[in-house]
């Protein structure tokens, strides 16, 4: 079932899909009528947005901001399940025969003050691990669920041209990768129903207006890292009575990184990071163990098993030099990379590229993690793609020597949020809509 029924202005977008030649201007007038659309909704979307941002909250704690964009979707007639892993929820609208597509936001901010100074900061505070901290949407997942809500209410109203479920999706804690996995524990696709096509959206330091994607990997995996030597304590005057756990850790900091410059192939990303080393408390006392954190990043299993192997072989010979018992090494996998699939890209790249011309373009994978890879991983087909947040003279000044601009989980982060969240929901609109008539073609 494809677009049967097309209204007035998108006559041209259903004749795009069949005559490519005239797939730029088609396309280009869909893209209008979707942002006249948005003009009319962006007051409501502006006011939730600014609602969000002032009042953030961390990790499977967002139980407000579910419930607003609970009440956004209802109102949509969505049917709408909460507490989906926890805090998610799952909004689903059935439209006829055709495939699921899904569209995912986050829901989660961080445990850090604000500091941009804008009139709608968040103040608010909330407890995290046990201490009591400021909370701020230094990430953008506001604007991600604004551009969400956005994205629903353009393609309620244009239902006349596609058939099938939208599948919205809004999950917990992705800061801390464990949200994804909570949904996915959880039921959502043996509850609900399995997408055919998925779709989510970052943004990111770039001029607003631009919309950045990859084929294939566009993510790192994360793997933890966390090893303690253990050794002998004693007297700082008697060091050969002891085994020095601050021995093996220096030894090790400086060593492992060899596993990335000698063993791993250089063409291939790969980083070991230690951003923390626990260990003593005075000079004069040699301590009994060391602990040494920090993260393993990689975009594939065989450069990630390369380095774990390397990063164990180290670890144990730095304590075998130094006579010490092996060390306790853990190096749990915290998120895979999100890989795009070729055939969804292929035929959202297409629209999307009529939509915004050259500010449609690739970019090399992020070294940051994303836990959409769990929704990959499940067999959801997806397209991960960026947006930019800044105005494009102040990107451009940055360019030049100018201030730097602030990157996701700044304090000073501060998305422009109306031209930010219209390529949200222009871009995402048709790349939904995409996805519908594609797959329609293929019944
Ligand atoms: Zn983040
Ligand atoms: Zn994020």
């Amino acid at each position: 079932m494809r677009f049967v029924t097309c209204l007035l202005a998108s006559v041209a977008f259903c004749s795009l899909l069949s005559l490519p030649a005239y797939a730029e201007l088609d396309v280009a007038r869909l893209k209008q009528s979707i942002e006249t659309s948005f003009e009319s909704n962006y007051p409501k979307l502006d006011a939730l947005y600014k609602d969000i941002h002032a009042h953030p909250e961390i990790a499977f704690q967002e139980e407000k901001t579910a419930a607003k964009l609970a009440a956004e979707m209802r109102a949509l007639g969505f049917e709408v399940t909460e507490k989906v892993g926890k805090t998610g929820l799952v909004a689903i609208y059935k439209n006829g025969n055709g495939p699921t597509i899904m569209v995912r936001t986050e829901l989660d901010a961080l445990p850090m003050e604000e500091k941009t100074g804008l009139p709608y900061a968040s103040r608010d505070k909330q407890n995290y691990n046990g201490r009591e901290t400021f909370v701020d949407h230094s990430c953008g997942h506001d604007i991600h669920m604004a551009s969400w809500v956005g994205t629903a209410k353009t393609l309620v109203a244009m239902k006349g041209q596609w058939h099938g479920t939208l599948m919205f999706i809004a999950q917990p804690a992705e800061e801390e990768v464990a949200g994804a996995k909570a949904m996915l524990a959880d039921g959502l696709f043996t509850r609900f129903p399995k997408p055919d096509v998925g779709f989510a959206l970052h943004d990111g330091a770039m001029a607003y207006g631009n919309v950045t994607y990859r084929v294939g990997i566009g993510s790192s995996t994360v793997n933890g890292l966390l090893i303690k030597f253990r050794g002998r304590g004693g007297h700082g005057s008697a060091p050969q009575n002891t085994i020095d756990p601050v021995m093996m850790a220096a030894r090790f900091v400086v060593d492992v990184q060899s596993v990335v410059s000698r063993e791993k192939d250089p063409t291939e990303f790969g980083v070991v990071t230690v951003g923390a080393i626990h260990s003593g408390t005075a000079g004069n006392i040699i301590p009994d163990q060391a602990l040494v954190v920090g993260t393993i990043r990689s975009f594939k299993p065989q450069v990630r098993d390369k380095m774990l192997a390397g990063i164990t072989r180290t670890a144990k010979a730095v304590a075998a030099m130094a006579g010490a018992e092996e060390p306790e090494i853990n190096m749990d996998e915290g998120a895979k990379a999100v890989v795009n699939d070729p055939a969804v890209v292929g035929d959202a790249e297409k629209v999307l590229k009529a939509a915004f011309g050259d500010k449609f373009f690739t970019t090399p994978p992020g070294t940051a993690s994303e836990d959409y890879s769990e929704y990959v991983s499940a067999g959801v087909p997806s397209m991960f793609f960026n947006i930019g947040v800044y105005d494009p003279e102040r990107v451009a000044a940055a360019g030049n020597g100018g201030p730097p601009l602030p990157p996701n989980h700044s304090p000073q982060f501060a998305p422009v949020p109306k031209p930010t969240i219209q390529t949200g929901v222009t871009a995402m609109t048709l790349a939904v809509l995409s996805a519908f008539d594609q797959r329609a073609k293929g019944q």
